[in-house]
């Protein structure tokens, strides 16, 4: 709990924005705190070294006497008076004026020797004890002596300790309340992230694959990666399902020609052994072996095609010839099933094709087109150029393909449910398409002017 409390994003965010926050309010301060001090500092200093002029003035005109009576001309009761102090340059004073409130002993903190000599004007301070201080200013007398003036005041350290302690205790719950309301702002925004996780854990955790992340009710990076991530789980979802489908119908589509071969080759077993039954029986199983081992070959071709390894051996090829080759491969169920084929073809049209491959999915196509035409019916192959792609369109009069079911009629072992009495597994358009596109084309269906299916593949001009 301490450990994740630690590593939780809210509260290392609200950590550094209280750290920073921290440091520049002390910043702040410290810049306040040294101006107030100088200011007070420069008053202080501005009053004594005023106080020495007055009096270094009134000794240069009348030595000690005038300073005296100056001293005394300013005595009122609200004025404190200053310490006065005239000394010899050996050190030795040649007069004092105390305040009557000081006590010898405060005379004798304020030591000789503090100014250098020849400074017209210097001020020092002298820590009195923990509370006061003397500010003193000297000033270069006419005759090489110094003057002094000092008063007992406050010491800075005191009087800026109100501002210290306010900035402390104001300091301290502004951090505190920074701190937790940018806890509480940073948690929230990160709430998105959370729920982003605790979909992926219930995911990994359940397999429940329909678990989406809530609308974060927010906009902004965190709300698209929350629409981007259920985009991507719908098509997850969607990819599994059509995987699932996909070995269900090739299990059940299996399932039959195996059972029938077993059945033949147990009925040829308990047979009377006469040899020409065992020959059919066998041969039948043949049958059946092909039918199953085309089945897994087209499925093999088109998660080849798929995955881009199927080789195609492109040539320049004339597209009327994949067509006429079709349509001589099946005349005879044309003929069979009294359909009608005819072929418009009227110009050359070139394209860098697999033959063998862009044939088998043309095959395909003619293949479905007699397959669900109604016998009397037409189907009609014309290759055409336009000016971006090379078109062999493939159209019947049949029942077309309901517009709903245009899309996946391409998916593997997808089949329209009216075509069930029909043989067929469902791979022959996955096929074409996996084809085609491994050739950098398309392949689209709509209704044809008969009002039964065209289908139409496109492949790039060579
Ligand atoms: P199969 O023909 O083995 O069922 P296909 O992948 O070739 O599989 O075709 C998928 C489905 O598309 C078929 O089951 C059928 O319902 C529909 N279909 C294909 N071609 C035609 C067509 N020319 N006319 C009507 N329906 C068609």
């Amino acid at each position: 709990m301490l450990e994740r409390l630690r590593q939780s994003l809210a509260l290392r965010l609200a950590l550094q924005h209280a750290l920073v926050f921290a440091v520049a309010a002390a910043g702040l301060f410290g810049v306040l705190y040294w101006l107030l001090a100088e200011s007070l500092e420069t008053r202080e200093q501005s009053a004594v070294e005023r106080r020495a002029e007055i009096y270094a003035a009134a000794y240069n005109l009348g030595g000690v006497p005038l300073v005296k009576r100056q001293i005394d001309a300013e005595r009122t009761p609200e004025v404190r008076p200053y310490f006065v102090r005239i000394v010899n340059q050996d050190n030795t004073f040649v007069w004092v004026g105390a305040p009557p409130d000081w006590v010898e002993t405060q005379v004798e903190q304020i030591p000789f020797g503090l100014f250098t000599w020849n400074v017209p004007t210097q001020t020092v301070r002298v820590p009195q004890n923990a509370l006061r201080d003397y500010a003193i200013a000297s000033h270069q007398l006419n005759d090489g002596r110094l003057l002094q003036v000092g008063r007992l005041t406050d010491s800075r350290a005191v009087l800026l300790a109100p501002l210290r302690r306010a900035f402390l205790v104001v300091g301290a719950a502004a951090l505190a309340v920074s701190f937790a309301a940018g806890t509480f702002l940073a948690w929230r925004s990160t709430r998105p992230l959370r729920a982003v996780a605790e979909t992926a854990r219930r995911i990994l955790a359940t397999g429940d694959l329909a678990a989406r992340v809530p609308d974060p009710r927010t906009r902004g990076e965190l709300a698209a990666l929350v629409t981007q991530l259920n985009t991507l789980l719908d098509r997850n979802a969607d990819h599994v399902r059509v995987l699932r489908e996909t070995l269900d119908n090739l299990a059940h589509d299996l399932r039959t020609p195996l059972t029938r071969l077993r059945g033949t080759a147990e009925l040829a077993l308990q047979g009377s052994g006469d040899p020409t039954e065992a020959k059919a029986a066998l041969a039948d199983c043949i049958d059946e072996s092909d039918r199953l081992l085309h089945v897994l070959e087209a499925l093999l071709d088109i998660s080849a095609a798929e995955g881009g390894a199927m080789r195609l051996n492109r040539d320049r090829v004339d597209l009327r010839t994949l067509a006429e080759r079709a349509v001589n491969l099946y005349q005879e169920v044309a003929e069979d099933r009294n359909i009608r084929v005819s072929c418009d073809l009227p110009s050359p049209v070139e394209a860098a094709v697999d033959s063998v491959r862009l044939g088998q999915a043309v095959n395909n196509l003619l293949d479905n087109a007699l397959k669900y035409t109604p016998a009397g019916g037409s189907v009609a192959i014309t290759v055409r150029a336009e000016p971006d792609a090379a078109v062999i369109s493939i159209a019947d009069n049949g029942p077309g393909i309901p517009p709903g079911e245009r899309e996946a009629i391409f998916r593997r072992l997808y089949r329209v449910d009216s075509s069930r009495s029909q043989r067929g597994l469902g791979l022959g358009l996955s096929l074409v398409k996996a084809i085609v596109e491994a050739h950098g084309g398309k392949v689209l269906v709509a209704e044809s002017a008969g009002g039964g299916a065209q289908f139409d593949v496109r492949v790039p001009r060579a």
